[in-house]
């Protein structure tokens, strides 16, 4: 039987052993993880409440073994190419047919003077939960330093449960990694109104703590904010030194592949937030840290090494989150991205009611899809709206870019409409937008 081990238990790993668990070849799959519990990423946010128990927010290892892999708990320390077998710090060896590397990420902590200091946490594991969680309940003051979807996500939850809460962007708005200023902006006002305090083009300089739990950040205009406690969350990097030191090629975006997601070495494959990915819209090397990315990349390689050579089209970076009465996303390339890249596209916009106007809850959708100019094809779009559907718009716009969509398809495309459900027969948010789009280019 061919000898499959993965190294992680992340979604990129864990995708791997589920996919090869549901095809009817039967393969020995030995999963090595050095998290004994994986805590539920996305989940990290919600689960500093207590209103559930910690467990909730983290992923079982039953998701390993009932899922017919050997789980091992140990860190992969050296890959031996040639042999085909990894060794554990632990001094244990598994041979392999096929190895997948899903070693992740890791969250990148800034060369701030006193970072050390305590009470200062990421937002990632399950330990950083339960730091957060005791910090919510011991503490009032609350800095959170990066405004990305994941710092905002904290500031919100933490302001729920009564604390207060700045947040310090050194851009000039939150969220602008993944919206487009004006998007931004109005979350921004949202957050504010919320009384979140936002403190944009700032950046930190040093963290204070004369009795070894932080007390102050310090920022780039002099002033000091007190805390006590941070959080630190400014983007992650990949964690590619396994990789690099086996002779496996790396770039600054992660492990290097071909479209089948094999690496420079044979029977060697690599996934999720470790492997450099390329995007769906450009082809070139891109950011895209999700989770949705991690799985996608999986199931390519199980495809693989079930034998059905199957190529990897590029990520997309569907993503949504929320803040308050507001959610959001984007998919493929945000205006802004678009404009970096040198591509010439026209952004059709649109603002329409989400249900019929005579519905007690009707509150406005706000759509932005992003055309490349001579083929009219979607490369990008994002969304914001009250309520909670944003998800549902942005898989619309990834889906809509996958297959290839132009402003004529959006035009003419069918959807369904009810009065609590969706816009007026008339009124459709993508429709209009491929609208004004076509107007700008004509
Ligand atoms: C707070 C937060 C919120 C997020 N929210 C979202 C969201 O809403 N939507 C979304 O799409 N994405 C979200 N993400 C991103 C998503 O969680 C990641 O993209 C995803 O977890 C990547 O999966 P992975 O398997 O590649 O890596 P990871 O989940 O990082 O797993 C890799 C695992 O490998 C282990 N490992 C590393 N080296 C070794 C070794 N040598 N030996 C053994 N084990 C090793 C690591 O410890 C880790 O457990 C969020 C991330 C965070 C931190």
């Amino acid at each position: 039987m061919e000898k499959v081990v993965i190294i992680g238990g992340g979604p990129a790993g864990r995708l791997v052993v589920h996919a090869l668990h549901k095809s009817n070849q039967e393969f020995d799959v030995t999963l090595i993880k050095d998290e004994e519990i994986n805590a539920n990423r996305c989940a990290v946010p919600y689960g500093i409440s207590d209103k559930n128990p910690i467990e909730t927010f983290c992923i079982s290892n039953s998701l390993v073994t009932d899922f017919g892999a050997k789980l091992v708990l140990d860190t992969v320390e050296s890959i031996d190419k040639d042999g085909q077998s990894v060794t554990t710090v632990t001094g244990k060896e598994f041979g392999y047919d096929h190895l997948v590397v899903a070693t992740g990420s890791q969250p990148f902590i800034p060369p701030i003077p006193n970072i050390d200091l305590n009470n200062i946490v990421n937002v990632r594991s399950k330990s950083d939960m339960e730091k957060m969680r005791g910090f919510a309940k011991q503490y009032k003051k609350c800095v959170i330093v990066g405004g990305g979807y994941i710092g905002i996500e904290v500031a919100v939850v933490m302001k729920e449960l009564g604390i207060e809460v700045a947040v310090v962007e050194m851009q000039p708005h939150i969220l602008l990694m993944t919206m487009d200023d004006d998007f931004a902006e109005t979350i921004e006002t949202h957050i504010i109104d919320k009384g979140v305090k936002v403190i944009n083009n700032t950046q930190v300089t040093a963290f204070e703590g004369p009795n070894g739990n932080v007390s102050g950040v310090v920022l780039d205009n002099g002033k000091v904010l007190p805390a006590d406690f941070v959080i630190v969350s400014v983007g992650v990097k990949p964690n590619i030194s396994l990789a690099g030191k086996t002779g496996i090629a790396t770039s600054r975006f992660g492990i290097v592949t071909n479209d089948h997601m094999e690496t420079n070495i044979k029977n060697i494959y690599t996934a999720g937030d470790c492997a450099e990915k390329k995007s769906f819209v450009t082809g070139n090397p891109s950011m895209g840290e999700f989770g949705t990315n991690a799985v996608f990349m999986s199931k390519v390689i199980a495809a693989n090494i079930l034998g059905k050579k199957t190529t990897f089209p590029g990520i997309i970076n569907a993503n949504a989150s929320s803040a308050f009465e507001y959610t959001f996303g984007s998919a493929g390339l945000i205006a802004k991205a678009a404009e970096r890249e040198g591509l010439d596209f026209v952004v059709g916009e649109s603002e329409v009611m989400d249900m019929y106007p005579m519905m007690d809850k009707m509150s406005m959708i706000k759509t932005k899809l992003v055309f490349d100019k001579s083929s009219r094809k979607l490369i990008g779009g994002s969304v914001l709206r009250r309520g909670h559907c944003s998800a549902g718009n942005v898989d619309f716009m990834s889906f809509a870019i996958q297959m290839g969509a132009t402003i004529d398809d959006i035009l003419i495309y069918q959807y369904a409409t009810h009065p609590e459900l969706a816009a007026k027969p008339s009124d459709n948010t993508y429709m209009f937008a491929a609208q004004d789009a076509l107007t700008k280019i004509s």
